[in-house]
């Protein structure tokens, strides 16, 4: 039988990348459900002061709540020009939840008049794990690059348009999914945590 691991999040493109990620690990050891088989249960709300903290609190909320081990990720842009913000404010920079739109023209607005060479950022993603028996894992990763004068690209989401990431002439919103997975911040948490899930599931028996 396969141990089943709650993936908190209603996103389907997060459940079917991790889901790519544990089954070349281990292929058919773990079952992953995503928060849309539990329309129930309440969100979780982010009151954290770092990454670290809100995706612990994710994973542990939902894992009590269903009685489940739980994974959660959190994640953001941090510009050094603006001392690491947006960081974990990132979703609701500009105020409105989720307006990506009005996060990435305000973060261009806060660095109209950074020159190029100072207008490095990177993305920060800390994936958590957490066992109904109180035990859990994290590991985080970042993604580094610069903020570009002007959006560009149709793919991603969020500050995507606006991020040129470390080597590369486009912007992470100019790549495609997998090419963007391999080096992005989400991808490498991932990937460092996938042992550990299944480490920590097959010692439950
Ligand atoms: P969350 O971890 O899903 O809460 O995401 C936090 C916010 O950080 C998102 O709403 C985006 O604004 C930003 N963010 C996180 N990861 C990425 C990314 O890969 N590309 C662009 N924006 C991102």
């Amino acid at each position: 039988m396969p141990h089943q691991l709650l993936l908190a999040t209603r996103n389907k493109g997060k459940i079917e990348e991790f889901r790519r990620i544990l089954d070349a690990i281990a292929p058919g050891q773990i079952e992953l459900l995503g928060l849309d088989k539990f329309p129930d249960l309440h969100d979780v709300v982010e009151d954290g002061e770092t990454f670290q903290e809100n995706a612990l609190k994710k994973a542990r909320e939902m894992s009590l709540a269903t009685g489940l081990p739980a994974i959660a990720d959190d994640s953001g842009l941090c510009v050094d020009a603006l001392n690491g913000d947006p960081g974990i404010f990132s979703a609701r920079w500009a105020g409105s939840h989720g307006d990506d739109q009005a996060n990435t023209a305000k973060v261009l607005t806060q660095l109209r008049d950074v020159p190029d060479e100072k207008r490095s950022a990177h993305f920060t993603c800390v994936a958590a794990l957490y066992l109904p028996d109180g035990r859990s894992h994290t590991e985080e990763a970042h993604f580094e690059g610069w903020i570009l004068r002007a959006p560009i690209g149709e793919q991603g989401f969020g500050y995507d348009p606006i991020f040129r990431p470390e080597g590369y002439e486009i912007s992470s919103a100019q790549m495609s999914a997998e090419e963007k997975d391999a080096i992005s911040h989400r991808g490498k948490s991932l990937r460092a945590i996938a042992p550990h899930v299944i480490g920590l599931l097959t010692s439950l028996g």
